[in-house]
């Protein structure tokens, strides 16, 4: 296109030209959008572009009087510009009908919110783990069981426990869930 616009440089005065160059510019920026490639409009708005090219070089191949050719390139033009305009509201029109759609799903999640069932009582009883470890006494060496629940494992606690079989003194270090809950020592 270069090379055309050189050709007929001689015909026209400067500022459709220069006003080609920025309807070009803009059309790089419409097809720049996300939004752009389903958009018909925008396909309409290139066919335009490329029909004022068309028309400066068959202008420039017909070297016709200047003034009928610079009547041509203006009417070209104002196509394309006019193609442009109705690109742009295209591309701004799908991009308000995605905020809403977003908006619609964010809103339509919300309402979904208090339809399901409520997070606590069922859902915290399924997240608690029961646990029953077996353990020997360091000093009779007898095996009894601990048992306890915890919710979350947020991390350990030492808790020194005592053998369940009196008189025996034993007492052994036991490492169990910070939040633990339920902790019973079975002989
Ligand atoms: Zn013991």
């Amino acid at each position: 296109m270069g090379s055309t616009v050189a050709q007929t440089e001689s015909l026209l005065t400067s500022s459709p030209l220069v006003d080609l160059g920025a309807i070009v510019q803009d059309l790089a920026e419409v097809c720049r959008s996300p939004l752009a490639a389903g958009e018909p409009a925008v396909g309409r708005a290139t066919l335009a572009l490329s029909d004022v090219t068309t028309t400066l070089s068959e202008v420039a191949r017909r070297r016709g009087d200047a003034a009928s050719v610079q009547e041509q390139i203006r009417e070209a033009m104002a196509r394309a510009r006019e193609a442009l305009d109705s690109a742009r509201r295209a591309i701004e029109k799908a991009r308000r009908t995605r905020g809403r759609a977003v908006e619609l799903t964010a809103a339509s999640i919300r309402l979904r919110q208090p339809l399901r069932p409520p997070a606590q009582g069922p859902m915290l009883r399924s997240w608690t783990s029961v646990r029953d470890v077996a353990v020997a006494c360091p000093r009779c060496r007898r095996r009894f069981t601990l048992h306890y629940e915890y919710r979350f494992m947020e991390g350990l606690a030492p808790r020194l426990v005592a053998c369940p079989r009196p008189p025996c003194p034993g007492v052994l270090t036991f490492y169990c869930p910070l939040d633990c809950l339920d902790f019973v020592v079975r002989p």
